[in-house]
């Protein structure tokens, strides 16, 4: 059995048996996988902090025999990202987007630009960026990575670009709508401003490491909100339960 090493953070942990944890990790190797960590639930472990939700750890596995499961051999600490529980709106951000990463990708689907992308939001999290800023930003890069972008840049039906400040979204056709087609054809959408429109696509296209200096307007906060989760449980046909403890006074759409 070859040892492999990767990188990843840990996105959930549960109890296997009396002694045993098992891990639901991303990294940059391969993706989504569970690793089986004996006698993690033990007093005296050798895992000790290493994990924790949301640790970044040097991470050494071997295949156990049966698909998508590690065996856990040995973990090192790279970033613990523990200042994030000092803070429970900032945790509550980042347990989020843990959950969004589990839900969305499959086991083994490697892509390190999630990895990346997710370590960049946790640290902008521990930075004290605004928390709205940061999840926008996840929610849509995330999507796109995963292939499920919106059409942003022109209306789903006569392609041109929308000059009016508010335009429709479709949620089952993923894109926006501009007020002429929105007039004759009447979809099932919801609406947008060109403000919280402009956001996601500047989200989209900069560097990742520019994304900081994106300014998000209180208004297009609140509408965001409620449109990407939306656009997202439509097409993941489930809820994401953290999402009630980020924002908890909003309505659930389903
Ligand atoms: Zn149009």
């Amino acid at each position: 059995m070859a040892l492999e090493k990767t990188n990843g953070v840990i996105l959930k942990s549960i109890k296997y048996s009396e002694t045993d944890k098992i891990i639901t990790c991303y990294t940059e190797n391969f993706g989504k996988i569970q690793c089986i960590a004996k006698r993690a639930r033990q007093k005296k472990n050798t895992f000790g902090a290493s994990l924790d939700l949301l640790t970044y750890a040097n991470l050494i596995i071997v295949k156990n025999g049966v698909k998508n499961i590690y065996l856990l051999r040995e973990t090192n600490i790279v970033r613990s990202h523990y200042r994030l529980q000092e803070n429970l709106p900032r945790l509550f951000a980042a347990l989020y987007m843990a959950e969004l990463i589990q839900e969305l990708t499959g086991f083994e689907d490697k892509k390190p630009e999630v990895l990346l992308l997710f370590l960049k939001q946790l640290e902008m999290l521990q930075q004290g960026e605004e928390i709205e800023k940061v999840t926008h930003i996840f929610e849509i890069r995330l999507l796109t990575l995963l292939g499920y972008c919106p059409q942003l840049d022109k209306c789903l039906f006569c392609s041109t670009a929308p000059l009016a400040p508010k335009v429709g979204f479709s949620h089952s056709m993923g894109g926006i709508i501009c007020p002429t087609c929105y007039k004759k054809k009447r979809p099932p959408s919801s609406f947008i401003s060109m403000g919280s429109v402009n956001f996601l696509r500047q989200a989209v296209k900069l560097h990742l490491s520019k994304t900081p200096r994106l300014q998000l307007t209180a208004s297009s906060k609140k509408e965001l909100q409620s449109l990407l989760y939306s656009f997202i449980v439509y097409h993941l046909e489930k809820k994401i339960h953290s999402y009630r403890f980020l924002y908890p006074q909003a309505k659930e759409t389903r």
